[in-house]
């Protein structure tokens, strides 16, 4: 299931290549995957892609009609979507065929990589596209397309007005790596509950973007036991937890996420955070901290298997 890191990386990716271009159809596949209708958003321009929480946001305006209330097509990728955009194929040679000039051919190829993918990896990302997992086809004007594949077809795809938008983001709690996510923030939330601290920083109605791996990562390098009763926690704990958790999950967008769950990023390469997990998958070997013998353990909480080490974590 892609996390916080690896949609980050899918949207910074498809934001260097939508913006400008302009829908020319929406092909909807599999009624379930839209839900809305989408053809709204035919003739329409990309603004803008960006992230709250998990969800992608990608901002249309009408050509000519700069400055309304804006329609936001918004995808959620849940366990197995995958974004895979493509340029247009070469059209074949006719007699009428006018050949590009090599300047613009290669300002093309500099321009933009040939395909940017993300989400769920499987075999649609290297394969002829719209494949049997295709939900959703968006062609623009110049050729381009934009697959939206999801195997198990949780994932969606709608068209929301930029009022409501807002409305609902406003409602969503910060992510953890927002400003608004503060030391203070996180304090008032733990100590209203008595809950294991990783169960609440799993929480994504409590804060955004701590996924499973994350969450095992950051307690362990703030030294704290994930079943510790989250308002037992005190307040030099919650800063050093709060430093863990923005610096564990800013490493994870910088290599890109990781594709031990699930994840491969645009070059079909994956994230790079797997190589680096702290703690997370990491039972029975020693603890990675120098000054600590501990042996990780995996357990289970709020039925997430959990990685950390007795000889360091308290
Ligand atoms: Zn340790």
């Amino acid at each position: 299931m892609p996390e916080l890191p690896e949609v980050e990386t899918v949207v910074r990716q498809l934001d260097q290549v939508l913006p400008g271009r302009v829908i020319d159809k929406v092909e909807v596949l599999r009624e379930k995957s839209a839900q809305t209708d989408l053809q709204d958003a035919v003739g329409m321009k990309i603004v803008k892609v960006r992230r709250k929480q998990k969800l992608i946001v990608v901002e249309l305006e009408k050509i000519e009609d700069i400055g309304n209330d804006k329609l936001n097509l918004v995808v959620h990728l849940r366990m197995t979507g995958q974004l895979v955009w493509r340029k247009g194929k070469p059209k074949l040679k006719t007699r009428n065929f006018k050949l590009k000039t090599v300047e613009s051919a290669k300002a093309d190829n500099l321009d933009s990589p040939g395909q940017v993918q993300g989400g769920h990896p499987s075999v649609d990302w290297v394969q002829e596209l719209p494949s049997k997992h295709t939900r959703i086809v968006v062609t623009f004007i110049d050729g381009s397309v934009l697959y939206f594949n999801d195997q198990r077809v949780f994932g969606w795809m709608k068209l929301i007005q930029s009022s409501e938008l807002r409305t609902q983001i406003s409602k969503m709690p910060p992510d953890v790596v927002d400003a608004e996510f503060t030391i203070k923030y996180l304090q008032g939330i733990l100590k209203k509950t008595t809950s294991p601290i990783k169960v609440v920083i799993l929480d994504q109605q409590k804060m955004g973007g701590m996924g499973n791996i994350y969450a095992c990562d950051s307690l362990w390098l703030a030294g704290i036991k994930p079943a510790r009763k989250a308002s037992s926690l005190r307040s030099n704990e919650v800063r050093a937890l709060h430093k863990a958790m923005v610096q564990v999950l800013h490493r994870a967008i910088d290599l890109g996420g990781s594709s031990y769950s699930d994840f491969v990023d645009t070059a079909g390469l994956g994230g790079k955070y797997q190589d680096e997990f702290l703690v997370y998958s990491r039972e029975g070997e020693g603890c990675r901290r120098d000054d600590c013998d501990g042996v990780i353990e995996k357990i289970k909480l709020g039925g997430r298997g959990t990685y950390w080490c007795g000889g360091c974590q308290k």
